[in-house]
């Protein structure tokens, strides 16, 4: 069968500690909101809420290979473009209904990544309660790092997540203070939908969530999980 159109390309994020062209095909983008209490405060609420998801469309990722900086242009429509550093869970095994206890099974490896946010489109929609895609789902909004398997890396409730701009220190937080653990991540976003290979989970970002423009440099870091840098152009 001949497409009628050039098939779109699926976002592929080379993989760490395997053999050199591995990669990590991407099938969706889940993501936690509010998910540190630090944060969900800085937001105007409680940090108490249950979990709550949205996504992004797979083609929002910005691979970023080891070594490089990538390249986010500053996107249209904003003038408030936020950061969030999140740690993210890359699925290797499918399920639905999964329980807490099984989860981590299903996890293939982390990678780091940045839920990059129109923050001034996102608040208009939340007053006027619409959806938030155009404030959470664009192009290049998902940038993301190489990707390093559950084997090859350990996190700890002490493992430290941290964003730089510029060389500064904005976000910096440890993974222990996760409101949702992953495990409950999973067994929450299950219950919804099914997962598959290929999906990735960002975890939610800690408090110092700020406005970035172009010419910053971000640089993201999961101590044991690796580190991403990012330059903002016009
Ligand atoms: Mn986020």
């Amino acid at each position: 069968m001949s497409h009628v159109i050039p098939a779109p390309r699926a976002a592929v994020i080379p993989v760490r500690g395997e053999a050199a062209d591995a990669s990590f095909p991407v099938r969706r983008v889940y993501c936690v909101g509010r998910n540190y209490v630090e944060h969900a405060i800085e937001m105007g609420f409680t940090g108490r809420e249950p979990p709550f998801f949205f996504l992004k469309p797979a083609d929002n990722v910005l691979v970023v290979a080891e070594g490089e900086t990538g390249r986010m242009h500053y996107p249209s429509l904003t003038k408030s473009l936020h950061h969030e550093v999140e740690l993210v869970m890359a699925i290797g095994k499918g399920g639905r209904d999964i329980a807490a206890a099984d989860a981590m099974d299903h996890v293939w490896g982390y990678g780091v990544g940045l839920d990059m946010t129109r923050r001034d489109l996102q608040g208009q929609m939340k007053k006027e309660g619409r959806p938030w895609e155009i404030g959470k789902s664009f192009e290049q909004s998902a940038p993301i790092g190489p990707l390093v398997s559950a084997a090859n890396c350990s996190i700890t409730p002490d493992t430290k997540i941290e964003l730089k701009v510029n060389g500064e220190v904005r976000q910096s937080s440890v993974i222990g203070k996760l409101i949702w653990s992953m495990p409950e991540i999973i067994e929450h976003v299950s219950k919804a939908w099914t997962l598959e290979p290929g999906d990735l989970i960002f975890t939610g970002t800690p408090e110092g969530v700020a406005a970035v423009v172009a010419g910053d440099l971000l640089e993201a870091s999961v101590d044991g999980v690796g580190s991403l840098r990012l330059q903002i152009v016009d």
